[in-house]
């Protein structure tokens, strides 16, 4: 537990800051990417130094490609197939314009970019980084852009989710109206899994002087008294979970990590393995084989980190997808370590999709979701609206600063308390508005004490259940914030 902590820990001051203070206590909420490098894990001494000019990175489109296939088949990992994108819902008619505003908080390092041909005629994503002579055989996607004159005859990007929303602000507008969330489908996600056992896989706890907080504990209450309150407003909810535990059905001994697994091998293209890619073909065998991120992979720490940060993610995913959601509202708190208490830090913010870094585009059916997010520009900026809202209402309710730093760790600011970040649900979710919530810190000394108690009674769908009296404070910030966005929506 304290090891896994300090791994954590270790790897956020590996990124580098200015600020250590400031950010130190998001190096704990780090959530289960998979595929996510976490070099302080290597032991010292064990990644062999690169030649980084011996081989020049001077190639042909589609070069590191041919290594990488190389490299995938001497390890045994099948080639990732063919992003699904006739399952994406059409985005419709997107302007350029809309598309490249979005850039500096979905793709802040250009990464995605790399991969696209962006031009008035539209958007190709290719297999390689894209160049004038890059073969159409890397073609992924092709994506259109409408003449202004014949955009009319075609949906805006998200127009039947924007619609219906819309709808419900009419509603939420009319104050007579009994059920003004009535139409509106919310999934409510509480992070992590809570309960002792699950705590001490994932670390989401502090412990001290004998009183513990569990972070999954109090998203779980927060989500129950959160969709109660919803659903009173008439809004359809649905909890990924109602219990402490994972989402996932499967077990943390007997799952099929290999999806996981291999998806860690497709991530690497553009983060760990690229420097091997730089070698010639024999001695890139050789050395991806003996590479200590190949052999982190079959370890069962890892193992352990592709059931937290991937299939648990993407069973609560999947319930996403079959909720048909308007509104996804991931509900977590803060904390830096598990067995201290801090009095530094309590600004709070939401997350919402973006922030895609450089080391993060390697695989094909990411680079796909990012493209998604990136096409359906109005969706993205309705996600900012909503957290945006939401976030200054629990700011108000809480008495709570908004965080305002211009980035941290991986994410980038896109207004007060909102930040973009390439989080796996927040990735994942292709047809919902986004809100990913840090709703306070539970490790600061002047709420931990009170989180402890379990002094009020809740009710959800006619069970009871005890919580910490501060989540009512959490909840109403949450509910008028979702109030006031409707308000708003014009
Ligand atoms: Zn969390």
């Amino acid at each position: 537990m304290v090891g896994f902590t300090r791994i954590l820990f270790a790897f956020a001051v590996s990124m580098g800051s200015s600020n250590f203070c400031a950010w130190q206590a998001f190096a704990y909420e780090m959530d289960g990417e998979f595929g996510y490098l976490d070099h302080s894990a290597i032991p010292a001494g064990q990644s062999a130094p690169l030649p980084h000019s011996e081989f020049e990175d001077r190639r042909t489109p589609g070069e590191r490609l041919r290594k990488f296939s190389l490299a995938l088949k001497k390890l045994g990992i099948p080639e990732e197939s063919a992003p699904a994108f006739l399952d994406f819902p059409t985005p419709g008619s997107v302007a350029l314009s809309q598309i490249q505003e979005n850039f500096p908080a979905l793709d802040p390092d250009g990464a995605v970019r790399r991969y696209l041909g962006l031009d008035q005629n539209g958007l190709s994503l290719f297999r390689d980084f894209a160049s004038s002579d890059i073969s159409s055989s890397l073609l992924e996607f092709f994506f259109p852009f409408q003449p202004k004159q014949a955009r009319k005859s075609f949906f805006s990007d998200s127009e039947l989710l924007l619609d219906r929303l819309r709808k419900i602000g009419s509603q939420v507008r009319q104050s007579l109206y009994a059920h003004p969330l009535s139409g509106l489908r919310v999934v409510i996600d509480p992070g992590h899994m809570g309960n002792e056992e699950w705590d001490h896989h994932t670390g989401k706890f502090v412990s001290v002087g004998g009183k513990t907080v569990s972070e999954g504990d109090i998203a779980l209450s927060t989500a129950l008294l959160l969709a109660g309150e919803l659903e009173d407003l008439g809004a359809e909810v649905i909890l990924t979970r109602t219990k402490n535990g994972p989402v996932a059905r499967t077990n943390l001994d007997t799952f099929d990590h290999s999806p996981y697994l291999h998806q860690y091998f497709y991530n690497s293209l553009d983060s760990w393995m690229s420097e091997y890619l730089k070698l010639p073909d024999e001695r890139l065998l050789s050395s991806v084989s003996q590479a200590p991120e190949t052999a982190r992979a079959f370890t069962s720490t890892q193992r352990k980190q592709f059931f937290i940060g991937g299939e648990d993610l993407e069973a609560r995913s999947r319930i996403i997808d079959e909720a048909r959601a308007d509104i996804v509202i991931d509900v977590h708190f803060d904390a830096s370590k598990s067995h201290e208490l801090q009095s530094g830090n309590r600004s709070i913010e939401a997350f919402v999709p973006g922030g895609v870094r450089a080391t993060e585009t390697g695989s094909r059916v990411v680079r796909s979701h990012h493209l998604k997010h990136i096409l359906e520009a109005r969706r993205w900026q309705e996600s900012v609206s909503l957290a945006s809202s939401m976030i200054e209402s629990m700011g108000k309710s809480l008495n709570l600063p908004l965080l305002s730093r211009p980035e941290f760790l991986t994410s980038v600011k896109v207004r007060d308390g909102v930040y973009a970040r390439n989080l796996y649900i927040n990735r994942r979710n292709l047809s919902a508005l986004m809100v990913y919530l840090e709703c306070l810190h539970y490790d600061h000394v002047r709420e931990f004490p009170g989180l402890t108690l379990k002094d009020r009674t809740g009710t959800y769908r006619g069970a009871t259940f005890f919580y910490p009296r501060r989540l009512d404070a959490v909840v109403a910030g949450a509910k008028d914030g979702i109030l006031r966005y409707f308000m708003a929506m014009e």
